[in-house]
């Protein structure tokens, strides 16, 4: 049953059927936390880990993390001149996602010219519209450099515990080195994508041959590098991959290439559009105004949030979706004559979702040999359900003789034992196994951040999020003073360009510190009536992350479990949406009022 249906409501039907039959009762629980006997998978492999005294000192201001959340933030401080500032990472360097997730193919969806942060600010050009991953790692690093990141960072180093010392209102950091030093403000940005889970598949635990989750590439098993050169040591290898989310549609190009034999075992399949990638022309790259990225963001974001601009300067497949269900909005105003009602958006959505979505599976068949590989490859669900996939090499690959798609028709790998994979009483016997299971995203936050925060007193941060996020702009949160959060929720929430939402706010963080120190302030602190205020603003807002509660399941869905007011919150954002935001957050910052703060002065 791979043909298209007759029409919307039997491709509806098709959706639901698909749908119910993925819904599982354990939803997050059905993944396994990398700790104890897992904790292996959390082994740094791009760095030997050396010794060092442990610091007890004291900095003006701690960046946990050092992806670009932590680098924008470190950035923006800079720039305010406060320089006594130090990251703590995890990672044996800044980069974040970027120094983990080494794969081989592993690029960024998301267009350079407005993914990759300060672009202007470090002249750097993006290479190609869509860059790989060791362009944006290296992009990190000059970010770095150029703003003296390197000099104070704690590399290799996992934050345990960060707690409010109210006696000198300094907030103390503790880490798996023995450090324990103070500092007068915190910056958190760890980011929801950076603890990797694996699949809680039985028997997981008894595989003997080799295996990995994608984020933790053992380059030395496989041959090869994140350069892109041959997985050269895979060609008498039987290798098995668990997921066909976003990641491993970016590595299993390369793998089908040099694996003796591949087999992707897949639950949900992704939807695949096409990418399109092209080197950038370095003469019209100098040909751009200065100011043009922040032209370049506020487009991309005004188009793909459904709002209209005189042209599209990125051109791809997130602005693409936004503007066919606006142009249909708009076209079925014209014939109305009435404004848009939720019903006439929500028609537009669907038709324009339709659409796409029948394109997508057209391109399964048109690219991949075997008609029932095809059909097993084509997606049954709207497109922003899961994350859409752009790739010009994924579905060419399982035209590869040694490459096979065992299709579990939406109940995943049944058994793993010491030889392989069972699905369907059938056993694959497997030399290496390669977890793409994705991250922690709808657990909570001491899990995902692997600390706990504990502010005023002895409040911890999961406590006051357990019904779910609580915040100012997405940044400052009552009860945890100098404190602030760096991350796209319940602020900007532009999900399509998430290093927007850093910049904004390591914006935000410089003002409020730099004020902070000019006026002597030794203690700053949302209010609880501007938290409240905040929460209610956006509480009951349907522009959130999550996909549709009638979609597939995954982690824009909590798994398909009931999406209640805590999911709901942690996914929120600015109800006009992310561009108003960004204007009201920039008008916010610069009137130097800081409404909703308040700055506690020493007499
Ligand atoms: P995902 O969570 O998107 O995918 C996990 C995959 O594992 C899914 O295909 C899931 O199937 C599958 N899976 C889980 N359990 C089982 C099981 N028991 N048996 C079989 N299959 C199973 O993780 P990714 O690492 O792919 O992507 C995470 C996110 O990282 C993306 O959504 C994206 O936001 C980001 N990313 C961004 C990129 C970019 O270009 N900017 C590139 C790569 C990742 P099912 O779908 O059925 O749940």
């Amino acid at each position: 049953m791979s043909s298209e249906p007759a029409d919307a409501a039997a491709l509806h039907a098709r959706y639901r059927a698909e749908r119910d039959k993925r819904i599982r009762p354990d939803g997050n629980d059905q993944y396994i936390e990398p700790t104890g006997r897992f904790a292996r998978f959390l082994d740094d492999p791009y760095v030997e880990r050396t010794e060092r005294d442990p610091v007890f000192d004291e900095v003006t201001v701690a960046l946990i993390g050092g992806g670009f959340a932590g680098l924008c933030t470190a950035a923006r401080l800079k720039e305010a001149g406060i320089d006594d500032v130090r990251v703590v990472e995890g990672g044996g360097d800044v980069g974040g996602a970027w120094y983990w997730n080494r794969y081989p193919g592993a690029m960024c969806d998301t267009a350079a010219m407005v993914y990759l942060p300060l672009l202007e600010e470090t002249g750097h050009q993006p290479t190609k519209k869509y860059t790989y991953a060791p362009e944006i790692f290296e992009h990190a690093r000059r970010i770095a450099t150029q703003y003296g990141v390197y000099d104070n960072a704690l590399f290799s180093t996992a934050v345990t515990a960060l707690e409010w010392d109210a006696t000198d209102a300094r907030w103390v950091i503790r880490t798996d080195r023995g450090d324990e030093f103070r500092a007068r403000f915190v910056a958190m940005g760890t980011g929801p994508l950076h603890r990797p889970k694996l699949p809680g598949i039985p028997g997981i635990e008894t595989f003997e041959g080799h295996c990995f989750h994608t984020s933790r590439w053992d380059y030395d098993y496989t041959g090869g590098d994140s350069a892109g050169a041959p997985l050269d040591k895979l060609a008498d290898t039987r290798v098995g991959i668990i997921g066909t989310g976003a990641t491993a549609v970016q590595c299993i190009p390369h793998l089908a290439r040099a694996a003796k034999e591949l087999y992707v075992f897949q639950r949900t399949p992704s939807s695949i559009d096409v990418r399109n990638n092209h080197d950038i022309d370095p003469h019209w790259f100098a040909t751009l105004e200065p100011g043009w990225q922040k032209v370049w963001l506020r487009n991309f974001a005004t188009l793909q949030t459904g709002g209209f601009a005189d042209e599209d300067l990125v051109q791809d497949g997130w602005t693409d979706i936004a503007q066919r269900i606006r142009d249909r909005i708009v076209a079925e105003m014209a014939e109305t004559d009435a404004a848009p009602d939720p019903e006439t958006i929500q028609r537009a959505y669907e038709a324009s979702d339709d659409e796409k979505m029948a394109e997508i599976r057209a391109r399964v068949d048109s690219v991949v040999a075997d008609p029932v590989t095809a059909a097993a490859l084509k997606p049954w669900y709207r497109q922003l359900c899961k994350r859409p996939c752009f790739h010009d090499e994924y579905l060419q690959a399982y035209n590869e003789p040694g490459t096979h798609l065992v299709d579990t028709d939406g109940q995943g790998v049944e058994r793993i034992d010491a030889g392989g994979c069972w699905v369907d009483g059938v056993h694959y016997e497997l030399d290496c196994l390669i977890f793409a299971s994705g991250f922690e995203v709808g657990t909570g936050q001491a899990r995902r951040s692997g600390f706990e925060t504990v502010g005023r007193d002895g409040v911890t941060l999961s406590a006051r999020w357990e019904q779910g996020m609580q915040s100012l702009h997405g940044v400052h949160v009552h009860g945890f003073l100098n404190l602030f959060i760096v991350g796209p929720a319940q602020g900007g929430n532009l999900i399509s360009n998430i290093t927007q939402n850093l910049t904004e706010a390591g914006s935000t963080i410089a003002a409020v510190v730099a004020q902070a120190i000019e006026v002597g302030a030794t203690e700053v602190e949302v209010t609880a009536e501007a938290e409240k205020a905040w929460v209610a603003l956006l509480d009951g807002n349907t522009r959130s992350f999550l996909g549709n509660p009638d979609c597939t399941p995954g982690y824009y869905n909590n798994e398909g479990q009931p999406i209640g007011r805590a999911q709901r919150l942690n996914a929120s954002g600015y109800p006009d949406g992310p561009v108003a935001f960004f204007d009201y957050i920039d008008r916010w910052r610069r009137s130097g009022d800081f409404e909703g703060l308040a700055f506690v002065i020493p007499e």
